[in-house]
């Protein structure tokens, strides 16, 4: 429990004006995108990497839990303190890009830099910073690196993991490390970056990001494709990938999803379809981005697509995404909570974790309405229930279990980017073994012995 005297000693490091312990604060930084709710004992806005160091030091000497917080937007429980503690948050400081370096195309940020922030301001640089979670006007960098965000462009460009080449983080003890550097190539030592990389703030607190820059590809195309099942949908993704195309993005509805817009928005979407793909392509040259769409159209009608269509200008293109962007909020009119998880697995095992999911919610008699990132095996998987029905609750729970049981069995994962948090931290043991979960742990005890840094969560507990 952090006591009058602790405040007064961390004031002394930040000045009171960055350290917050009323009522309206500890409210609005008990929340993420869970909406599970987890009073702090106290909000702290370090000014820079010092303060970080010796506000670290000083809860390491005092055992003070310290939870880091970018934006709050997390979907498992990550930045939530739990069992009290001190919240560090970035947003008001260290929110600052410090350089874009064209001559070796790297831009150096700190942990509060919004990514949408980001992106514009490399792309008014000619320049291009790729990973674009769908929650990029709101999330950080520094919660990207954390949860190794994706978005809708991994399946060409990968996720953030890709793009970082270096960072500094200050360690639970107060020491300041980097890890990482400005080359492409770097074989000395552990690949401490690596580590650091989706630890969710468990073993550091990352204080700058070097990220790699790319060229931004001139033409663009977007298309739509219908489906008469999933598994038809399915094996066009693979397919197309198989056959040397490699699409910006390679996104899904399957009939659930579609059905669930077009009762909201009236778009005229086809609500027979099995499924929906909308795909992204990207080339530096005219005529190659035409050889894509050809080939994809292709690939698309062996597979069952019954209408194929290519978006005219940019506008066209905002309409054939309309459905994907507009299909998370839509979902919900088929019960009031919706238990979404984000199992990955590899794109050719799409079709049989498709036909899972459908067996698994034939079994439990609940909707679930998927969606998602398919080019990169990515899979919404929404097991609807009626918040208020303890039973249903209680089923959809053994739903999602089993969800998870499947994506593993076919070589997949829990999560391909919302990360474990406190809601995947149960299931850690049916995708780890003990000899694996115990390396997490001895991880952990190396970085951070008395446990004062973001602790309960991933399982590690
Ligand atoms: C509408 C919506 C859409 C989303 N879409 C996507 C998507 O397409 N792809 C995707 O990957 N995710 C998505 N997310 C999830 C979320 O936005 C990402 O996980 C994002 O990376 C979290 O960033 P944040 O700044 O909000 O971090 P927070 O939620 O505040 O924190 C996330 C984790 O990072 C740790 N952390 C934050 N900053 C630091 C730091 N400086 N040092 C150490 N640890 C730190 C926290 O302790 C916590 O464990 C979405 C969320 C929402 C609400």
């Amino acid at each position: 429990m952090i006591d009058n005297l602790h405040i007064k000693a961390l004031s002394d490091i930040v000045g009171y004006e960055n350290i917050y312990t009323d009522k309206a604060h500890l409210i609005a930084y008990s929340y993420d995108a869970t909406r599970a709710r987890f009073e702090p004992d106290c909000v702290i806005f370090p000014r820079d990497e010092k303060d970080v160091s010796d506000i670290l030091h000083y809860c390491n000497k005092n055992a003070l839990i310290i939870i880091p917080r970018g934006a709050g937007s997390g979907f498992t429980g990550g930045s939530l303190s739990i069992k009290g503690g001190i919240i560090l948050a970035f947003e008001k400081h260290m929110n600052k890009i410090l350089e874009i370096d064209m001559d070796n195309m790297v831009a150096v940020v700190q942990p509060g830099v919004i990514n949408m922030d980001l992106q514009k301001s490399v792309e008014a640089k000619g320049l291009f910073y790729p990973p674009d979670p769908a929650s990029e006007e709101h999330s950080t960098i520094g919660g990207n690196v954390s949860e190794n965000a994706g978005g809708m462009r991994a399946a060409k460009y990968g996720i953030t993991k890709d793009y970082v080449m270096a960072l500094r983080a200050v360690l639970p003890s107060g020491e300041i490390i980097r890890a990482g550097k400005r080359t492409i190539k770097d074989v000395a030592g552990y690949n401490i970056a690596g580590i650091l990389i989706a630890s969710e703030g468990t073993l550091a607190v990352i204080t700058e990001i070097t990220v790699k820059l790319i060229t931004k590809p001139k033409f663009t195309k977007t298309a739509f494709g219908v489906f008469p099942s999933v598994q038809h949908a399915m094996n066009a993704v693979y397919k197309t990938f198989a056959n040397g195309i490699t699409p910006v993005a390679m996104e899904f509805l399957d009939n659930l999803s579609i059905k669930a817009v077009e009762e909201r928005f009236k778009k005229g979407l086809p609500t027979d379809a099995g499924a929906i793909l909308i795909t992204d392509v990207d080339a530096a040259a005219q005529n190659v981005l035409d050889e894509q769409m050809e080939k994809i159209s292709e690939v698309f009608g062996l597979n069952g697509c019954s209408e194929f269509k290519i978006a005219k200008d940019e506008h066209e293109a905002k309409d054939l995404w309309f459905a994907r962007r507009n299909c998370s909020q839509s979902i919900t009119i088929y019960g009031s909570k919706k238990l979404n998880e984000d199992v990955t697995v590899p794109r050719s095992k799409l079709p049989e974790l498709l036909d899972e999911i459908y067996e698994i919610s034939k079994k439990y008699n609940l909707l679930i309405p998927c969606f998602g990132h398919t080019g990169d095996g990515n899979v919404h998987t929404n097991v609807m229930v009626d918040g208020s029905n303890e039973e249903q609750l209680k089923l959809g729970h053994k739903a999602i279990e089993e969800v998870f049981e499947a994506a593993i069995k076919l070589g997949g994962t829990l999560s391909g980017e919302h990360g474990i948090g406190i809601s995947k931290a149960p299931f850690m043991r049916l995708a780890f073994t003990d000899a694996e979960m115990n390396l997490f742990r001895s991880i952990k005890k190396a970085f951070d012995p008395n446990n004062i840094l973001n602790p309960y969560k991933m399982g590690l507990d």
